[in-house]
């Protein structure tokens, strides 16, 4: 029993039977403490702010009887557990006695009270309310106890599914990442043979993932002999020395497709330091391959492009006194003589000679061109004659031409050219004859397409399409066809020099060339070349030379020119047609013969790259004494097109060399003259 006092309370609406209670129990039970109460209603209220031990109920009461107040207690969870003991009188009926008991009360005790039976009912009922607490903490405590774990447990459950779903996220990241860097990982356990793939290792091999990784012997026929070796030698390295190890092999799927891989195998270890598995990655390479391999290329060009650019300079210099000279000396002899025809066969291999450099020069982008809206159609339908008779009668020629082509702005004379080494290619490739379509169409590309094409950009474009079904060529003679000099035509069939002058013109008209092509499969050559916008058309023109020019009267010139033969030649030819020649080795000296004249100079003829000041240099410095000279800058090799740009801006000539005598007269007089001059000389008349 617990120390707490036992207490009780008594209720009776006669007040002497609570006096004798009292008597009774502070002899009987000293230990108790007693509560009493008049009423049912006091009963209650008392109940509830004092939760006793032991509750003696009168039955017959005014207002609440003692059934409604047992039946209240019984009813409230908390109180329940307090033993009622009903005070009945003597003649109790049974009826009363039964339905006391219903209303669930503990026990009886008769008035007057007899001190024996109310110690052993207090004693009895003390051990029920004991029972009683000790079931309801042990219950209460079991539901706290519950109610803790549910607690704990609805967070515990709540943290694992945020952990969950980090880990979902964390996987798709991952995912993503891979599907972006193309980038897969895989897992084999050598005991088991267990093989894992990601997503991404799926997705490279193009195989579905309920199928399930490839297994060995499905991934050879994948592979070439060479790089399924590859492979072995990878595992077989990590599993002999424990460490990691990386290659590339060449994936062949299906449908032609192919995939370069860099794959890397590091070993997994026991605690015995024995390899159990293999883990690694593979990844599809074959863009940055692709891209490596377009860097490489280009800058291989541009080296050989410097390279060819150079000499062909210094052979244009060399071969325009060949030919000037040639000139100069013709005049001395009188024709049929025998040095008269030896001068002229020098005259006319020079003339080859600097055909040849030109060539080189369309290659490294150094020639000058003069540029003009035109109609790539319109050089197509002029070229069909010469067309015909190149590829003779075995070959069927299909012009497919755009009615609503675009126009481009470039150069007619190479664009000739470019057609004409076409064909003339597709011609060679098809020795039995066969089939050549030559198609022209406007192309507007989107970034999204430009990825598809190799060295694309977004943009409006006319392609020309020149398709044959001939030998076609295998993946060598494609690396390497755009170099000047590469053939694989017999000695004296081919130059090599074809597709290295289309590369320049095309490269210097800022547009790009894809080619289709493969061993017995024919061969598709796209050109692609910027369209001009209508608007645009109108602010291009090109200037034409007409073969005519009127001689000088005194008018006074400029010479500044390097080298000592050009320049003793050019003013020889020009004091011959009577105008008033200074010469000057540089720039510098030109400048000082310039201020000697006090500016009084008609038109300055320059070269353009000169040791000290260069030619625009020279021009811009005379052009602030003098602003109404005329200049010519000459020049057999562009540093770039911009040079020409910067002159034609400046209103300066330009006059690539090697020139003919003809046609230098013609520049000279046009721009002392002005336009529209007086008697008109023909060149032939002199
Ligand atoms: P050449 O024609 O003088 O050999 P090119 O520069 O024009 O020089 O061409 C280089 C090489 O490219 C050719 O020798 C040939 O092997 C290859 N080639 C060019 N066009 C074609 C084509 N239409 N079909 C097959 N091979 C071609
Ligand atoms: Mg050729």
């Amino acid at each position: 029993m617990p120390d707490k006092k036992l207490q009780i309370l008594a209720v009776d609406d006669n007040k002497d039977n609570l006096t004798t209670l009292r008597a009774v129990l502070a002899d009987a039970l000293p230990e108790a403490e007693l509560l009493t109460a008049m009423s049912g209603a006091e009963c209650l209220e008392l109940v509830k702010a004092k939760e006793p031990d032991l509750i003696f109920l009168d039955i017959i009461m005014p207002g609440m009887d003692g059934f409604s107040v047992c039946s209240k207690l019984k009813g409230n969870s908390r109180l329940r557990n307090i033993p009622v003991v009903f005070l009945t009188a003597l003649r109790t009926s049974k009826e009363d006695r039964i339905r006391a008991l219903e209303t669930g009360a503990e026990g009886f005790l008769s008035k007057p009270v007899d001190a024996v039976e109310l110690t052993a009912q207090v004693r009895a009922m003390a051990k029920i309310r004991y029972a009683n607490n000790y079931e309801k903490s042990r219950k209460e405590q079991l539901e706290l106890l519950v109610a803790e774990r549910t607690v704990s447990l609805k967070k515990e459950l709540a943290e694992r599914r945020a952990a969950q779903e980090k880990l979902k996220k964390n996987e798709a990241n991952l995912n993503e990442a891979q599907k972006i860097a193309n980038l897969g990982n895989w897992e084999y356990e050598i005991g088991s043979g267990r093989l894992e793939w990601s997503d991404e290792v799926y997705r490279i091999f193009g195989r579905e993932k309920r199928q399930g990784p490839a297994k060995r012997d499905e991934l050879r026929k994948f592979l070439s002999p060479q790089d399924d070796r590859v492979l072995s030698e990878l595992a077989s390295n990590v599993l002999r020395t424990g460490k990691g190890c990386e290659g590339e092999v060449l994936l062949n799927l299906h449908g032609g497709k192919s995939k370069v891989l860099r794959v890397i195998i590091s070993p997994e270890k026991d605690g015995a330091e024995n390899v159990i598995a293999l883990k690694g990655i593979v990844q599809d390479v074959t863009r940055s391959k692709e891209f490596e391999k377009f860097i490489l290329q280009t800058k291989k060009m541009e080296a050989i492009g410097s390279l060819t650019g150079g000499i062909a300079h210094d052979f244009n210099n060399l071969l325009a006194v060949i030919i000037g000279y040639s000139d100069v000396a013709l005049k001395f002899t009188s024709k049929g003589s025998a040095i008269g025809e030896s001068v002229t066969e020098i005259k006319k291999s020079a003339e080859k000679a600097a055909a040849l450099t030109s060539q080189l020069l369309a290659f490294s982008r150094k020639q000058p061109i003069s540029r003009a809206v035109m109609s790539l159609n319109a050089s197509i339908t002029d070229l069909n004659k010469i067309l015909g008779r190149i590829i003779g009668e075995d070959i069927d020629l299909k012009l497919v031409l755009e009615p609503n082509l675009k126009n481009v702005f470039a150069d007619r004379g190479q664009i000739d050219q470019i057609i004409i080494n076409l064909v003339t290619n597709s011609h060679g490739a098809m020795p039995n004859g066969g089939k050549l379509t030559i198609k022209t169409e406007n192309v507007k590309l989107e970034q999204n397409a430009c990825v598809k094409i190799p060295e694309a950009r977004p943009g409006d474009f006319v392609c020309v399409t020149v398709k044959d079904t001939g030998v076609g060529m295998n993946k060598e003679v494609l690396d390497h066809l755009f170099e000047p000099y590469f053939t694989t035509k017999p000695l004296g069939k081919g130059t090599g020099l074809g597709l290295s002058v289309i590369y320049g013109i095309v490269k210097q008209l800022e547009g790009w060339i894809n080619i289709y092509s493969a061993a017995g499969k024919g061969t598709e050559f796209k050109v692609f070349l910027p369209s001009v916008a209508l608007e645009r058309e109108l602010d291009l023109k090109s200037e034409k030379f007409k073969g005519e020019f009127e001689i000088g009267n005194g008018q006074t010139i400029l010479i500044a020119e390097d080298e000592k033969v050009i320049r003793d030649m050019v003013c020889r030819q020009l004091e011959e047609k009577m105008y008033t020649v200074f010469c000057a080795k540089d720039g510098q000296e030109a400048l000082k013969i310039f201020k000697k004249q006090e500016g009084k100079i008609d038109l300055l003829f320059t070269d353009s790259v000169m040791p000290g000041l260069k030619g625009m240099q020279l021009a811009k410095k005379l052009k602030a004494i003098n602003p109404s000279i005329k200049v010519i800058i000459s020049s057999g090799y562009l540093d770039d097109k911009s040079s020409v740009e910067e002159a034609e801006k400046e209103g300066y000539v330009f006059l690539p060399k090697p020139y003919e005598i003809r046609e230098m007269f013609a520049k000279v007089s046009s721009l002392i003259n002005g336009k529209g001059g007086q008697e008109k000389q023909s060149g032939e008349k002199r």
